[in-house]
């Protein structure tokens, strides 16, 4: 099922995540979802809080722009060892339109649980790399747009409190055109 994306700002966001107990059905439908709500919004990954559910989770498909890479599922994932120095243009679902260069590690080894619940451990570089870290930062509350400047963060903040205003406004105008909307008092 295509989930609703929190756009940022919202408290959900800035929330840490609790650590999965057990892989179960219920996870595996969540980790469905997510990458349903990925594919559907064109992304290379997800978080779980980004559909408000603070769980440990992450999906990443980094396929289109990465060869070789597939879905992967990350279920409490630790980032067990870094290494080097990348700078990449990062965006996210949670901050439509927005683009800004990250510096980030340019290599990284995540662990973590896997769809069936096995634990297993990736070497991460390129794309990858980076989505792993934006993701992960995800279940602790933070955002690519934290590790930008204040001015940069709050210039991005109005432009999302807009975005969010217009789109209400939107929302309010279908409802007052809807039929029988006149009886619906
Ligand atoms: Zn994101």
């Amino acid at each position: 099922m295509i989930r609703e994306i929190v756009i940022w700002p919202d408290p959900i966001l800035k929330k840490t995540a609790s650590p999965v107990d057990r892989v179960d059905d219920g996870i595996r439908r969540l980790l469905d979802d997510m990458a349903e709500t990925m594919y559907a919004a064109d992304g290379v990954g997800l978080a779980a809080p980004q559909i408000a559910e603070l769980s440990r989770a992450i999906v990443i498909d980094t396929s289109p722009r990465q060869e070789g890479q597939k879905l992967i599922h990350l279920v409490n994932p630790e980032i067990v060892r870094a290494e080097g120095v990348s700078t990449y243009t990062e965006g996210c679902l949670s901050i439509p339109g927005e683009a800004e260069e990250v510096e980030r590690a340019a290599k990284v080894w995540v662990r973590a649980l896997d769809y069936h619940g096995k634990l297993f451990e990736l070497e991460c570089e390129g794309l990858l790399a980076i989505a792993v870290q934006h993701e992960n930062d995800h279940l602790q509350g933070v955002v690519f747009v934290d590790h930008l400047s204040s001015l940069k963060r709050e210039i991005i903040r109005r432009r999302m409190k807009k975005l969010k205003a217009d789109h209400a406004a939107e929302t309010a105008e279908e409802i007052r055109r809807a039929p029988g909307h006149e009886s619906a008092l």
